[in-house]
């Protein structure tokens, strides 16, 4: 379970989360909804530990990973990151790239192998980066991601770099992914679409402040605000 209690963040002091409160059950698959600028990005950041909120708590699997008098360094909080532009080592082929993810003395193990299966990635080890289509470095960034075993994966927009035609693919091999291994996942996303369809929870953001927190069919069907019903009916 993640539960993100009242963070409040900022650059350089002007704020850009105001107290923003939820919680994303273990297993759970959550989308972070919003439009660009919202603070969806800070977000990921303060739960992975790159940014340091002024206020407010994170607590994952029963663990202060940060609040008044806690700050994890984000090696230590079991938690994958996957950017949105995959940032892969070029210079590192797909299985070492998938291993990085790995300690050491476990980088020539079955565990890679296992990984390259679950990503669908096996048969492509010796590719470079620059070899692959934009799918399949996503592929390789989630399998890098979920390699440690982590407790929480973040997704920061992984899907916007790819064309309509290829992106519904590999949203469904994501989602098959995490839902294999039960992995509790935060996507931050600012297509209504990808949201609704990819989530088991919906949390809208707007302007660094909560909008809403549903299922799916809660926030499409009964939207808490005009502006909800607007966003996620697609017409901002
Ligand atoms: P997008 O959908 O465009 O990625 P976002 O919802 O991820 O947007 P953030 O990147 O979290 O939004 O940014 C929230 C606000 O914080 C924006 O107004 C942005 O300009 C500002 N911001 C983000 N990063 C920095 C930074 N490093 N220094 C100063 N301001 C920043
Ligand atoms: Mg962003």
């Amino acid at each position: 379970e993640l539960q993100v209690r009242k963070i409040v963040a900022a650059y350089d002091g002007s704020p850009v989360l105001h107290g923003v409160s939820f919680v994303v059950p273990s297993g759970a698959f959550a989308a972070v909804l919003g439009p660009s600028g919202s603070g969806k990005s800070t977000l990921l950041r303060v739960i992975a530990g790159l940014h340091r909120p002024l206020e407010g708590a994170i607590v994952a699997a029963g663990r202060v990973l940060a609040g008044p008098r806690v700050d994890v360094p984000p090696q230590r909080r079991r938690i994958g990151l996957v950017p949105q532009d995959a940032a892969l080592f070029p210079h590192l082929d797909v299985r070492a790239n998938i291993a990085y993810g790995l300690p050491r003395r476990e980088r020539d193990s079955a565990r890679v192998s296992e990984l390259l299966d679950l990503v669908g990635l096996r048969g492509l080890e010796h590719r470079m980066p620059g070899e692959l289509s934009g799918g399949q470095r996503h592929r390789v960034a989630l399998g890098r991601a979920l390699a440690p075993e982590p407790n929480l994966v973040l997704l920061d927009e992984p899907f916007s770099a790819l064309d309509a035609s290829l992106r519904g693919e590999v949203r469904a091999q994501v989602s098959q992914v995490l839902r294999s291994t039960r992995t509790t996942a935060v996507l931050v996303t600012h297509d209504q679409d990808e949201a609704l369809s990819m989530a088991d929870r919906v949390i809208v953001l707007a302007d660094g402040r909560l909008e809403q927190d549903g299922s799916p069919s809660e926030v499409y069907s009964q939207p808490r605000s005009p502006w909800v019903a607007r966003f996620v009916g697609g017409a901002v």
